[in-house]
């Protein structure tokens, strides 16, 4: 018999469509193994106040299908220092909760990984982001809905691109990775992307002009990942104003709408299987991992694995935006 008799979930750091599937495959799956759970509101920050409600499974029916998260997100920066920890440390003993399975991205595994070496306690993590840059893992759970998403934006874009015949930069989320841009670009048929971890390689605003990309079309969409290093969607286009002017440039930022909607199934899906896999993951005494999928099997990766690694993006997926944007 496990030790775990009883764990808690939480949220944290940027929400992500699927985090409620999420939240519901752990809580059922835990529930299944005689566990009980009980849900941490607000990240983080509700383990140090206290929002703490013990978890039935009624209380993660019909959420499948909503975007966001019900246990709520929070950044919290008392979690970052020893003393914040040890609050919520205590107060994970008070409550009984003897294992933690926290949601969210980069962030949140960063204080789950400091948090488990601290107390030898164990966490495991599901990756919840739209950016996709965890390493370990093929998807994150909220990267698909984000990108369909964007592929639903873009379609729109390219219908007053084409009637005026402008160039468009649209701005997409990613913090730092170009993962979005480049397969959102791919999606939406764009012409470029103009993504952080090729910036230093090569010019690519000068490429994508240089290639002649508006010889044979009316309208050129370019996407530009949201980071200093390419400056976004607004220091890209500040650029062609000066070197360019020829070209009539118009900015899309496309925000935090990219962080709602409902699900795709294939988030739902990834979600219901994560969340399930954590839940074994603890059962089999398994700890400070990620949960992961890797050519569609699950996989655990450590905490220092997954959020130490940067994840490289596919380079055939640059080649085939450049052949097909002629
Ligand atoms: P995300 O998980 O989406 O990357 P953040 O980077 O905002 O989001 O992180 C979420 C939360 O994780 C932070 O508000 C903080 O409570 C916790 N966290 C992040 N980095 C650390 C750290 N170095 N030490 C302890 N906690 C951290």
């Amino acid at each position: 018999m496990s030790a775990i008799k009883c764990i808690g979930i939480l949220t944290s750091g940027g929400d992500a469509p699927g985090m409620n599937a999420a939240i519901r495959a752990v809580t059922r799956a835990a529930i299944y193994n005689g566990i009980a759970v009980k849900g941490i509101y607000r990240g983080y920050k509700g383990l140090i106040t206290g929002e703490i409600v013990p978890f039935k499974t009624e209380n993660v029916s019909n959420i499948i299908q909503h975007g966001g998260t019900i246990l709520k997100t929070a950044r919290c920066l008392e979690f970052k220092t020893p003393e914040g920890r040890k609050v919520a440390y205590d107060r994970i003993v008070e409550e009984g909760i003897d294992a933690l399975v926290v949601i969210g991205g980069d962030g949140t595994l960063t204080g789950a990984r400091i948090f488990a070496q601290e107390y030898n306690y164990p966490i495991v993590g599901i990756p919840g982001t739209i950016d996709n840059d965890l390493f370990g893992t093929d998807i994150t759970i909220g990267y698909d809905t984000a990108l369909n998403t964007i592929m639903d934006a873009v379609d729109k874009i390219r219908d007053t691109a084409t009637s005026h015949d402008r160039l468009f930069f649209v701005e997409v989320m990613g913090r730092d990775a170009g993962f979005l841009a480049l397969n959102g670009a791919i999606a939406s048929g764009a012409e470029a992307a103009i993504i952080p971890e090729i910036a230093v390689e090569k010019d690519q605003l000068a490429e994508t002009i240089e290639n002649g990309f508006r010889k044979s079309k009316n309208s050129s969409i370019v996407l530009v990942a949201e980071s200093d290093i390419t400056g976004g969607a607004m220091g890209v286009a500040e650029r062609v104003k000066t070197e360019y002017p020829q070209f009539d440039v118009r900015v899309t930022i496309l925000g935090h709408l990219q962080r709602g909607g409902s699900p795709t199934a294939q988030d739902r899906i990834l979600a219901s299987r994560m969340g399930a896999a954590a839940i074994d993951a603890l059962l089999e005494d398994q700890r400070n991992v990620m949960t992961g999928i890797q050519n569609d099997q699950i996989v655990y990766v450590p905490f220092s694995k997954a959020i130490k690694n940067d994840k490289p993006i596919n380079r055939e997926l640059l080649n085939t935006l450049r052949i097909l944007s002629i």
